[in-house]
């Protein structure tokens, strides 16, 4: 690597690339084939504080910043991309949010247990009719004494069924589409919380991705984040931690799909030339590496600014957009080099090419990025550029 990392970082960088490599990728394996939820790694990942690598030591965290939980990242999704998208709603979504915007109350109920692993994360925001537009939720949450009352449903939820702490988005003012938004910590054991569909993915079979049902859940008013009201602000503003996250899922895919694409092409021999000798495969090779290349730098780039405490929306849309289509780019070419074994459960690649997929459409869609990104750049046209 011919980054600028700090000793501090090439440590984090090394120790979650061994991890990764001995101990997560056999249980990979085996967990994507099968299509089973590995609880037990969770535990293994909390041991290296990677389940509250931004969580102040106070609540049982490793205290790190976002530049070296990408570098964790990266290296935990080259390995399994299912692994890497709990752990990415986990700590950027969940831990983060609580952190936030959490009461002390609230902090020091849930951050050591989320941190030691002892329970797992999860963000619920999308519903049946509000998937891109998010303010379009109907889910409503009824203030009654001192609890709130939930009703509606969530899916495609990320570790759903699996987690002990669910970031929660309701509607606590049916009449302001923006400002009618709240956001919730909701415990599984609150009455009136259940498990719905559980989704039969394309890829990620390592993760779970479920509907949530609430009907008459009862949640303690003090379990409420931020101010009532400040839901979408708040589910935008964790969301920007998510997308360099799934940036840097996509790219460990990106890099994992590569290699796999040049192991092969070193192997396989046709018209008496070894693949990885055809120019049309060094094309694809000098495509790829410099698509990672450039993905990474963006990610690098956006987790800094965010631990730098700058404005990072645009720049977390850019790295999500750009390592996203990179990653299907660099997936599709090396399942090419592959030939028509590519096709098959033999290799790793045909995993690597169905979980890079959906690394453009979730925690926002391309289309979705260039939104933000298009708004950002032509906001600061106007304020910069005078007329
Ligand atoms: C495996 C998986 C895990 C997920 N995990 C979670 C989770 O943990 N929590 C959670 O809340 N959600 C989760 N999601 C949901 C995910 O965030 C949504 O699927 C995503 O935001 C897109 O919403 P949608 O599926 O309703 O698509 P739609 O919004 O219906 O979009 C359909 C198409 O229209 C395009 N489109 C929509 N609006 C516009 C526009 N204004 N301009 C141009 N094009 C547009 C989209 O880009 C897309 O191509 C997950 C999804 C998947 C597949």
């Amino acid at each position: 690597m011919k980054y600028p990392l700090t000793e501090q970082e090439r440590m984090i960088q090394k120790t979650a690339r061994d991890f990764a490599r001995k101990e997560l990728a056999p249980v990979a394996l085996e967990a994507n084939e099968k299509g089973f939820f590995p609880e037990e790694i969770y535990a293994k990942l909390a041991e290296l504080g990677f389940m509250g690598i931004t969580v102040p030591e106070e609540y049982g965290g490793v205290n790190l910043d976002t530049m070296s939980f990408m570098l964790v990242l990266e290296e935990i999704a080259a390995v399994c991309a299912s692994t890497s998208v709990t752990m990415s709603v986990h700590n950027s979504l969940t831990n983060w949010c609580i952190l936030h915007y959490g009461s002390e109350d609230l902090r020091a109920r849930y951050l050591p247990r989320l941190a030691a692993g002892e329970i797992l994360g999860a963000y619920a925001i999308t519903e049946s009719e509000a998937g891109s537009d998010v303010a379009a939720m109907r889910m409503t949450a009824a203030k009654k004494g001192n609890e709130y009352v939930l009703n509606g449903a969530k899916i495609f939820i990320s570790t759903g069924d699996r987690a002990g702490a669910v970031i929660v988005f309701a509607r606590t003012d049916p009449n302001d589409r923006a400002k009618g938004i709240s956001a919730f910590v909701v415990d599984p054991a609150m009455p009136g919380f259940s498990i719905g569909k559980v989704e039969k993915k394309m890829g990620l079979k390592a993760s779970r991705t479920v509907e949530l049902v609430f009907e008459d859940c009862r949640v303690p008013a003090g379990n409420l984040l931020g101010r009532e009201g400040q839901g979408l602000k708040i589910a935008f503003a964790g969301l920007d931690g998510g997308r360099i996250g799934i940036a840097a899922q996509s790219v460990g895919i990106a890099r994992a799909a590569l290699e796999e694409g040049i192991r092969y092409a070193r192997e396989r021999t046709q018209f008496n030339s070894r693949i990885v000798d055809f120019q049309s495969t060094r094309w694809k090779i000098a495509d790829g590496a410099t698509d990672i290349e450039a993905a990474r730098l963006l990610v690098y780039r956006a987790a800094k600014l965010r631990d730098a405490g700058d404005t990072h929306t645009k720049e977390a849309a850019m790295a999500k957009l750009f390592a996203s289509r990179a990653a299907n780019r660099v997936a599709y070419d090396a399942l090419q080099m592959h030939g028509g074994v590519g096709y098959t459960q033999e290799f790793i690649i045909e995993r690597l090419f169905r979980d890079a997929r959906v690394t453009e459409l979730y925690e926002g869609t391309s289309e979705i990025q260039r939104l933000v990104i298009a708004r950002a750049v032509i906001e600061e046209f106007e304020r910069t550029i005078p007329e």
